[in-house]
C-alpha cells in the first residue's frame, strides 16, 4: 500500500494528530477485493485476513499511514454546529488508485477523537456492513459514491440501546471534504485557511479551473491585451467557478440519486462531500412505493430530506457553501453577491432540465428528441420539453395514486417493449382509467421515430432490475448480528453489482415489501 498524506500538509488548524484506539479481538468480516486491486493493495497484503484485520480496525496502521481527524462544521437538520469534526473517524491517508485518482482511506469507528462530543466514537456491526452494502450498491448502480475496503469486528461491545457487536468500516472516498469544511473556517473567521481550503480542493478536485485560467492568462500576456479580461480578476473568477463546478456535480449527484429511488436521510452540510460523492450512509434507504413525501428516517419528522426534496436542499446547502466564499470573490460583498447569487438562483432551472433528462431515458426518449432536431423550426426545444415533461409527470402521478413501487414499475415499463404478458401487467398495474397513457408513450416513440429496440436498451441501462430492498437489506444484517457469518452479505452483494441484469439469484431480492414499506424505519446508527 503506497500511502501519501498531503491533508496532513495543510496547516494543523485543518485536523487533530491522533492514532485510533486499539481493539482486543479484530477479525475481518468483509474484503472488498475488486476496490482493493483499484488501489493496488499488494497480494500479500490483500491475501491475508489477519493482517488486513490488523490494519483495517486501527490495531496496526499501514508503512507510510499517519492517522487524523478532520475538523468541520456543519448544518445539522438547519440549525448550525460550529463543531462537529471526525468524532469516530481516523483518516489513515490517501491512496492513488489505477485510474490515478487520488483515493482518502478512511476508519470509521475506530474510537474516539477531540471532536466525539458526547459520543464514544465507535460504530455496531449493523450499520457498519449497512454501509457496506449500501455504497457497493449505489457503485454498481452508477451513483458517484465513496466506497468500502473492509469490516472488521472489534470484539468488544458497544453500547446503543442495548450491547451490540461493534466493528470498524474503512471508507474509501475521493477526499471528505464537505460544506462543513468550509463553513468551519468560515464561521470562524480565518480567511488564510479557507483560501487554503479553496485552493486545495480546487487542485485536487477540479484542476482544470486553474488549467483554463493559466491558458487564459498566457492567451492574454501573449496579445498584450491589459484592457480587456485583466489578469487580477482571475483568482476572483476562479472562486466563482469553483462553486459552479460543486454545484454541477451536486446536481448530477442529485439526479442520479432520484433516478434509483436513493433517500439520504441527513443532507446535512457535513454530510454533503464536495466531490460530489455520497457519503454518510446512516439512515439512507430505497423508496419502495413512489411517494415524493418519503421519508424513513426516524429523526427527520419534519420530512426535510423527504424523497422529492433532495433537490431543494441541495440548492440549500449549497447556498451556505456560497456564503462561505463570498469573502474570497470579492472584498465589497454586494460585488460578490452580485457575482454568486445567479448561480444559486439558477439552480432549480438546471437540476430540473436535468432531472427531466434523466427521467426521460428511464423512458427510453434519446436525447435528441429534447431538441427535437427534425422540427426544431416548428417547434421550440421548450415546447417539446414540456410534451416530454408532461408524459413523465403523468406517470409519476399515476404511479403515486396507483401505489405502485417505484423500481418495479420502470422495469415492467422496459419489459413492456417486446413482452406481451409485461404490456398486460403494465396496463392492470396502472388502471383502466390510466391505460391511455400508455397509448401516449407509444405514440410519442413512434411519432420520433425511436424504435423499440433502442428505447428498450436505453431504459434497461437507467432502470435496475434488483435495488437494496430495505427489508432485504434489514434481514441480512439482523442475520449477520446473530451468526456472524457473512454467506448472506456476500449471495446478495453478488446480486447488487449486476443491477441491470437479471441473474439466477437475482429473483430471491426482488419482492416488495408486505407493507409498501409503510411503517419501515431508519435510524443513525450512532
Ligand atoms: P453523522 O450523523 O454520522 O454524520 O455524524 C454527525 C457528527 O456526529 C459527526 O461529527 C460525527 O463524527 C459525530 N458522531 C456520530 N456518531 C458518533 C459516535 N458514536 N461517537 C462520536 N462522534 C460521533
Ligand atoms: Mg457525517
Amino acid at each position: 500500500m503506497k500511502f501519501s498524506n498531503t491533508y496532513i500538509q495543510l496547516s494543523d488548524a485543518f485536523y487533530q494528530r491522533i492514532l485510533p484506539s486499539t481493539v482486543p479481538e479484530p477479525s475481518l468480516l468483509l474484503w472488498n477485493e475488486s476496490l482493493g486491486d483499484r488501489l493496488k493493495i499488494d497480494q500479500s497484503i490483500s491475501q491475508d485476513p489477519l493482517l488486513l484485520a490488523q490494519y483495517f480496525s486501527g490495531n496496526k496502521l499501514p508503512e507510510g499511514a499517519e492517522s487524523i481527524a478532520l475538523a468541520y462544521a456543519g448544518h445539522q437538520f438547519g440549525g448550525f454546529s460550529p463543531q462537529l469534526g471526525d468524532g469516530r473517524a481516523h483518516l489513515i491517508g490517501e491512496i492513488i488508485d489505477i485510474e490515478g485518482i487520488r483515493q482518502d482511506i478512511q476508519l470509521k469507528g475506530s474510537g474516539p477523537t477531540r471532536f466525539s462530543r458526547r459520543g464514544d466514537g465507535k460504530c455496531a456491526i449493523g450499520p457498519a456492513i449497512r454501509e457496506y452494502i449500501m455504497s457497493e450498491a449505489m457503485h454498481a448502480l452508477g451513483v458517484p459514491t465513496s466506497r468500502c475496503l473492509a469490516v472488521v469486528a472489534t470484539g468488544e461491545d458497544v453500547y446503543r440501546e442495548r450491547a451490540l457487536p461493534g466493528a470498524v468500516v474503512t471508507r474509501v472516498a475521493s477526499s471528505h471534504i464537505r460544506v462543513g469544511t468550509f463553513q468551519y473556517f468560515a464561521a470562524k473567521g480565518d480567511m488564510a485557511s479557507l483560501q487554503m481550503l479553496t485552493d486545495y480542493t480546487i487542485s485536487r478536485h477540479f484542476p482544470e479551473i486553474d488549467l483554463i485560467a493559466k491558458n487564459k492568462t498566457t492567451e492574454n500576456k501573449s496579445t498584450e491585451d491589459k484592457t480587456s479580461t485583466s489578469i487580477d480578476n482571475e483568482p476572483k473568477h476562479r472562486i466563482v467557478d469553483f462553486l459552479e463546478h460543486v454545484i454541477n456535480k451536486q446536481i448530477e449527484l442529485i439526479v442520479q440519486w432520484m433516478r434509483v429511488g436513493f433517500i439520504h436521510g441527513v443532507m446535512n452540510t457535513d454530510n454533503t462531500a464536495i466531490s460530489g460523492e455520497t457519503i454518510d450512509f446512516g439512515p439512507c434507504a430505497m423508496m419502495g412505493t413512489y411517494h415524493p413525501g418519503t421519508v424513513y428516517s426516524s429523526i427527520d419528522s419534519q420530512g426535510r430530506y423527504a424523497f422529492a426534496n433532495q433537490p431543494n436542499i441541495v440548492q440549500w446547502n449549497m447556498a451556505r457553501l456560497a456564503e462561505c466564499l463570498l469573502p474570497l470573490v470579492d472584498e465589497n460583498d454586494e460585488k460578490a453577491l452580485k457575482k454568486i447569487e445567479p448561480l444559486i438562483s439558477q439552480f432549480s432551472k438546471n437540476f430540473e432540465q436535468a432531472y427531466f433528462k434523466m427521467c426521460s431515458k428511464k423512458i427510453g426518449f434519446t436525447l435528441d428528441v429534447h431538441t427535437d432536431a427534425d422540427n426544431a423550426e416548428e417547434k421550440t426545444a421548450n415546447e417539446v420539453n414540456n410534451e416530454v415533461k408532461d408524459i413523465i409527470k403523468n406517470l409519476l402521478n399515476i404511479m403515486q395514486t396507483q401505489e405502485l413501487d417505484y423500481t418495479e414499475t420502470f422495469a415492467l415499463l422496459t419489459q413492456s417493449l417486446d413482452d406481451e404478458t409485461a404490456a398486460e401487467a403494465l396496463k392492470s398495474a396502472l388502471g383502466d382509467k390510466n391505460s391511455n397513457w400508455v397509448d401516449t408513450w407509444i405514440t410519442y416513440l413512434q411519432s420520433h421515430k425511436i424504435d423499440f429496440n433502442s428505447a428498450k436498451k436505453l431504459m434497461e441501462q437507467n432502470n435496475p432490475v434488483v435495488i437494496p430492498r430495505n427489508h432485504h437489506v434489514e434481514a441480512i444484517l439482523k442475520e449477520c448480528e446473530n451468526t456472524g457469518k457473512m454467506d448472506k452479505v456476500e449471495e446478495f452483494l453478488h446480486v447488487l453489482r449486476s443491477p441491470y441484469t437479471t441473474l439466477p439469484e437475482t429473483k430471491a431480492f426482488q419482492d416488495l415489501p408486505e407493507d409498501g414499506d409503510r411503517y419501515y424505519r431508519t435510524f443513525c446508527g450512532t
